[in-house]
């Protein structure tokens, strides 16, 4: 797998990551074929597949005319209809079917504590400021079981006027001496009518997860660099 510079990329191990072609899960196949069928009846093509007539393009390559053939009045240079109930795709998908019939899906791999230990060995072995924000990023996204555009869209400042996904200092916690032990984030989730506070804690058991520790340090490099933090920001990091 490269990247959009061409650049191989590599996992945490430094091994190239490999991905493989294929339909393996049926379920895969049928959602792309809904997916086409939908694409398409949204044009308008409800009619049975067609290819361009041969005939209708010999006309309109030799002479310049849109006026078809003795069939095609308007001519018929252009496919249209709906592939998806083509004979031949669904002769296709019958043979998909066949050869997945044994498929099991694995289910997703949780990251373990050990995992995460070797993710940030390397991330904070850089010294680079994207690979701390990746850090930082994993570690919110785990504590707050946030989705990935939640994460993506995470603001510690209103940069843009949206009130949502936020920082929210006026509900996060201080110890009496004002040291912070959590931070709460408004986080507006797929389904929710309005924002809900998460609160973000401090961990004193293992500080090498403690998301409010990087996170700070985070926002004390990018404080001192004078510019508006947000995560999204990163294709600007250079
Ligand atoms: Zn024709």
């Amino acid at each position: 797998m490269t990247d959009l510079s061409g650049s191989v990329v590599k996992d945490v191990e430094g091994k190239d990551v490999k991905c493989g072609g294929g339909w393996n899960s049926p379920d895969n196949h049928k959602q792309f074929i809904m997916a086409l069928g939908c694409l398409v009846k949204a044009r308008g093509q409800n009619s049975p597949y067609e290819e361009p007539c041969k005939y209708c393009v010999k006309i309109y390559e030799e002479l310049g005319e849109k006026t078809g053939c003795d069939h095609h009045r308007d001519g018929m240079l252009f496919r249209r209809g709906d592939p998806t109930k083509h004979q031949d795709v669904i002769n296709e998908m019958k043979k998909v079917d066949k050869s997945c019939a044994t498929y099991k899906s694995n289910g997703d791999c949780p990251i373990t504590p050990w995992d995460l230990m070797k993710i940030r060995s390397v991330l904070m072995s850089t010294g680079s400021l994207q690979d701390l924000q990746m850090y930082v990023m994993i570690l919110i996204g785990i504590r707050l079981f946030l989705r990935s555009a939640e994460l993506v869209d995470l603001k510690i400042s209103m940069v843009d006027g949206s009130k949502k996904n936020l920082l929210n200092w006026k509900t996060s916690v201080f110890t009496p001496e004002g040291e912070l032990t959590g931070l709460t984030f408004d986080i507006m989730g797929k389904k929710d009518p309005k924002p809900v506070s998460l609160v973000l804690w401090r961990d004193e058991v293992v500080p090498e997860f403690c998301p409010l520790r990087h996170l700070l340090a985070y926002i004390f490099i990018w404080r001192k660099l004078k510019v508006v933090i947000c995560f999204h920001q990163q294709e600007h990091m250079g």
